[in-house]
């Protein structure tokens, strides 16, 4: 097997365009992108990047959620693939990069071994899963999911956007509806691509993130029923105020996530009030709760944290509080030897890296309970995502996807 050496590199500048050219299809006024999945536009993103792939030689095949695997032949086909891959479709203010940036690497790297003639032992693959944002269909990571038998192709075939359009009806429309049964394609190892998403990079000045594993996440719907009334003549000691009593649950919320530093997190980040008027005390307040951890030991002991935070405050207050978890995803702890891939790569190219545990989902977490998984994350400026300001550095776009290149090398082994 050849030496995997710094001189072997991807080309930046042919990533870069590519990614400008995708960007263009949907493109917004704000220099974002909306790509919704499943939509015309999704579709032309779908076929741009198809097209591309086979311009590259690579065979395309297509399962019945939409999921699409563009493939690289190995001197061993009998192996299974080593795969890179995420997402083409976006948030309505979505950005240039989130997912995009994860499919079009794995193409720059298949671009870069049909440049320098190299063949692998273990096949090549670049795969990009359907509606991973959720934005216009639940759940999010639907492709991915479907194809981890997370849940069900009928539940995802079922789920509708606000216009009443299913999955699968816009799945047809658009041809891409595919014959294969998700999850019945082998996958030997995963990687992604992605910018973080977040601050940590950045505010640490460093290139690469080694991603060790994937915060795990628990969603609740949390209900104070108190008593509307007159906001005048009702007296301070006769009132049930629902919203005064469902702010103490949410203060606790974040200081819950403090005590349990450093990858705790607190969120309250969907309120409702009823009736919701100026001169009326609230009667009822229904509110959001987003607890994430590194570890299910240090997420359960927040779940045990809230829960007892709502019962001492139903009891002091004498309201009727209902809390019920309605999600519940798994930490993600990433293989070593994948882990162990990226941090070498990232140390043989000489650039600046520190290891990091994501706080958003990603398709890699479906994959890491399928095959050893790893990620790679680069900065993006001021830390932000889902927004049309979204914006990363040629350069480090460039050195994740060089990291990327040397860990899928290692995984699938060069033959010349
Ligand atoms: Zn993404």
């Amino acid at each position: 097997m050849s030496q995997l050496d710094r001189s072997l590199t991807i080309n930046g500048d042919r990533l870069w365009g590519s990614l400008m050219d995708l960007a263009k299809l949907g493109a917004t006024e704000k220099g974002g992108v909306c790509r919704l999945a499943l939509t015309d536009l999704d579709k032309q993103g779908r076929d741009l990047v198809v097209s591309w792939a086979k311009a590259a030689g690579m065979s395309v095949t297509i399962d019945k959620i939409g999921n699409v695997f563009m493939r690289r032949e190995g001197r061993n086909p009998k192996l299974p693939p080593i795969v890179t891959g995420s997402h083409i479709d976006t948030q309505p203010t979505g950005g240039k990069f989130d997912g995009n940036y994860g499919v079009l690497a794995g193409l720059e790297v298949v671009r870069t071994l049909n440049d320098l003639g190299i063949e692998t032992e273990a096949p090549i693959e670049v795969a990009f899963w359907t509606n991973e944002e959720g934005s216009r269909f639940v759940p999010v990571m639907m492709g991915s999911g479907v194809f981890a038998n997370a849940f069900s192709l009928e539940h995802a075939y079922a789920a509708r956007d606000i216009s009443g359009k299913s999955v699968r009806e816009e799945l047809e429309r658009i041809g891409y509806l595919g014959d294969e049964t998700p999850g019945d394609h082998p996958i030997g190892a995963y990687f992604e691509t992605h910018i973080e998403q977040g601050p940590v990079l950045e505010d640490a000045n460093r290139t690469i993130g080694i991603v060790t594993g994937v915060l795990g996440q628990r969603w609740y719907d949390c209900v104070v029923t108190g008593m509307e009334a007159h906001a005048g003549p009702t007296p301070m000691a006769l009132r049930k105020d629902a919203l005064q009593v469902a702010t103490r649950i949410m203060q606790e919320v974040p200081a819950i996530a403090r005590r349990s530093p450093p990858y705790g997190r607190g969120t309250v980040g969907f309120v409702q009030v009823h009736p919701n008027s100026r001169n009326v005390i609230p009667g009822r307040v229904k509110f959001s709760i987003d607890l994430r951890n590194v570890d299910d030991a240090r997420l359960d002991e927040m779940d045990r944290a809230i829960r007892a935070c709502v019962a001492q405050v139903a009891e002091e207050s004498g309201l009727p509080i209902s809390i019920e978890q309605v999600c519940y995803y798994k930490p993600c702890h990433f293989e070593k030897g994948c882990v162990n891939a990226v941090q070498a790569a990232a140390e043989r190219f000489g650039y600046s890296h520190m290891e990091v545990v994501s706080g958003a989902g990603h398709d890699a977490v479906y994959m890491a309970t399928l095959a050893p998984a790893g990620m790679i994350f680069v900065p993006c400026k001021d830390g932000i995502s889902h927004n049309e300001i979204e914006d990363a550095k040629p350069e480090h776009i460039t050195a994740g996807c060089n990291v990327l290149l040397h860990a899928m090398l290692e995984r699938a082994g060069i033959v010349r």
